[in-house]
């Protein structure tokens, strides 16, 4: 072997900002639910990149995808058209049945925009004095790592010692109608931002009605109703999105991650014409956003999603996982909850969910902990019911002997 795992770690301690703590893991390969580490060892990917990889790694359909269209045509820039955006465009916009789409690259720039956009429209449609605009969000949201997104944070691990940050901002606690209402009454307030169910924060999911009665308040207060399906969407909870099981219909949709299947960045933010006209030529845009690469590895996305039926199978094997997740012994773990493959378990706070993590990690698993005490387990959408039983045993067997 050319190099080892330990060989990897401290290439990356000498070279790379210390900005992540991966479990100790250098991965090299992966193919569906799996991957392999340097030293050839298989792991079960209980993370699938932040749910980016709800697909499975390296999904034959969009590496055929990718190799295809980047032999044709791969940036153009939007100073001129190119044959492919068009088509994504209409593929997407049909799909999630809105008028338009926005095309971007990552996460917090679809969220970055989804807040422009929310501004614009409150100054040219609602009518709110300019640079008054507020945007609320939920208490422990996570969008991102931009100014913006720290501005709206209420984690200081996130914001600490980054400011100043981005006025016309606030936060409420989450799942709480009664403060998105007081809030949202200040005729200034031009949209609430939430995530359906809430992912960097622990698989946090709301009471049931909570999304609908966002929405009538939304509609009440004249304020747009924004979803961040960055991380819950595409399948993710056993809906293509997740605020489906809540039959709302925001105003606005922030997608990424799983829109590309994990072999590229690709984001997108969906809405009606009322909300996206007010943005003219020259005022919003991305280098790369909506390049012909990133249209067609999208559509393959989508495509596969529904051709695989993934979004059923999260469903059914989140089912089996939580129920096998729901014989863990309570004195370690006091919490399991989650939504089709959208789960976690809260680990009491006499153990140490980062230990948790490295013993799985030794038995054949990985994934990550988030804040001190929750560990969230998302496979990539296609494992399957032996798969799906497999990883859960080893999850059981390493708690247990804990
Ligand atoms: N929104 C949500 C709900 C997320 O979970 C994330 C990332 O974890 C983002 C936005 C930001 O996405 P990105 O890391 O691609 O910028």
């Amino acid at each position: 072997r050319s190099i080892t795992s330990q060989q990897i770690f401290d290439r990356e301690k000498k070279f790379g900002c210390h900005n992540y703590k991966p479990l100790p893991v250098a991965l090299e390969k992966g193919s569906g639910c799996f991957v392999w580490d340097v030293e050839g060892k298989r792991y079960f990917d209980f993370l699938a990149a932040y749910s980016a990889v709800n697909q499975g790694h390296c999904h034959p359909k969009l590496l055929k995808t990718l190799q295809d269209q980047a032999q044709i045509l791969t940036l153009t820039s939007r100073a001129f058209y190119n044959n492919v955006l068009g088509e994504y465009e209409e593929y997407i916009t049909k799909l999630f049945k809105y008028d338009k789409v926005l095309p971007m690259n990552t996460g917090v720039e679809a969220c970055e925009s989804a807040v422009k956009l929310a501004r614009r429209w409150a100054y040219d449609v609602k009518g709110v004095k300019d640079n008054e605009a507020v945007v609320v969000f939920a208490n422990d949201n996570f969008w991102g790592r931009s100014i913006a997104a720290i501005s709206a944070s209420t984690d200081p691990d996130s914001y600490a010692r980054f400011g100043p940050f981005v006025p016309g901002f606030q936060t409420v606690p989450y799942n709480d109608l009664k403060a998105v209402e007081e809030a949202i009454k200040n005729p200034n307030v031009a949209a609430f931002m939430v995530e359906p169910i809430q992912g960097e924060a622990g698989v946090v999911l709301p009471d049931n009605g909570y999304l609908k009665g966002v929405e009538q308040l939304c509609k009440k207060y004249n304020v747009l109703f924004i979803t961040d399906e960055v991380q819950t969407g595409l399948g993710r909870t056993g809906k293509l999105l997740a605020h489906y099981h809540d039959n709302v219909r925001p105003d606005i949709v922030v997608l990424g991650k799983a829109l590309s299947g994990g072999i590229y960045p690709v984001s997108a933010v969906l809405c009606d014409d009322a909300v996206m006209m007010n943005i003219k030529p020259g005022q919003h845009g991305s280098t790369y956003g909506g390049n012909p690469l990133a249209a067609k590895i999208a559509i393959s996305a989508l495509e596969i999603l529904q051709e695989e039926k993934l979004v059923e199978n999260s469903a059914e094997m989140g089912e089996i996982l939580m129920n096998k997740l729901r014989t863990l012994p309570k004195e370690v773990v006091s919490t399991v909850r989650g939504k089709g493959l959208f789960c976690a378990i809260v680990i009491n706070k006499k153990y140490d969910a980062w230990q948790v993590c490295l013993k799985l990690k030794e038995n054949g698993l990985l994934a990550k902990n988030t804040h001190g005490d929750i560990i969230r387990f998302a496979p990539p959408l296609c494992i399957n019911k032996q798969q799906v039983e497999e990883a859960a045993d080893i999850i059981i067997k390493t708690i247990t002997d804990f």
